[in-house]
């Protein structure tokens, strides 16, 4: 942030969270229902989860309060942040920030496609480049394809990435629905991911 006060970079990025809470292009493009555009967050914060989509919620109800969101909280204190961190110090975002309905199976929500995808990347670029978090933790294989390049989790959870400055670290989503965390080894791919969160959080003082 250069030439800018804090406020007034702030207050910019407010003026870009409300459009994006406006936004209703996935509806005029015929890909969901409704629009209900879902993050939480402030610039200034060091640290950014970003997930697939969110899950079916009310408009009063914060990111990630549910079963996932339980998870990823116990994740974050595996990692040695205390209770309640997890909507206090990370911007919380996702691929696509509108719930996209449930997946044909009827297990689970649907993964958004390319195409909606595309349609909200220029939101999270914007808040990308508002917040500037030093550490990125994307969940699932499609959020960290956004960083990363379509690499299976197994290659990729456990590891740090450096990408434009800052650091990415990939872990899986924190859904039930993902068998991926099912197997042990894999497992242990994220408890080797949430040692380096613990590390960076020490080193960096997150
Ligand atoms: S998912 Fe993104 S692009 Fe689509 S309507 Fe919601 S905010 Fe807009």
């Amino acid at each position: 942030m250069t030439g800018i006060s804090g406020t007034a970079h702030q207050q910019q990025f407010e003026q870009v969270q409300r459009r994006i809470r406006a936004c209703t292009a996935c509806v005029d493009a015929g890909f969901i229902e409704r629009a209900m555009p879902i993050f939480q967050g402030h610039t200034g914060q060091r640290l950014m989860i970003i997930g697939q989509a969110p899950a079916w919620r009310n408009e009063e109800t914060p990111p990630y309060s549910g079963a996932s969101g339980r998870r990823l909280q116990g994740w974050m204190e595996q990692a040695g942040f205390p209770p309640g961190s997890l909507h206090e110090r990370f911007y919380l975002t996702s691929l696509t920030k509108c719930f996209p309905g449930v997946s044909k199976s009827g297990k689970g929500d649907r993964a958004p496609g390319t195409a909606e995808i595309a349609l909200c990347r220029p939101n999270l670029d914007s808040e990308l480049a508002f917040v500037q978090p030093e550490v990125i933790v994307t969940l699932g294989r499609l959020s960290a394809k956004r960083f990363l390049g379509n690499r299976p989790l197994s290659a990729i959870v456990g590891h740090r990435f450096q990408e434009d400055g800052q650091i990415v670290l990939p872990l899986p989503h924190p859904s039930g629905v993902s068998r991926w965390l099912n197997d042990p080894e894999n497992q242990k791919q994220v408890d080797r991911a949430l040692e380096l969160l613990s590390e960076l959080r020490q080193q960096l003082d997150l």
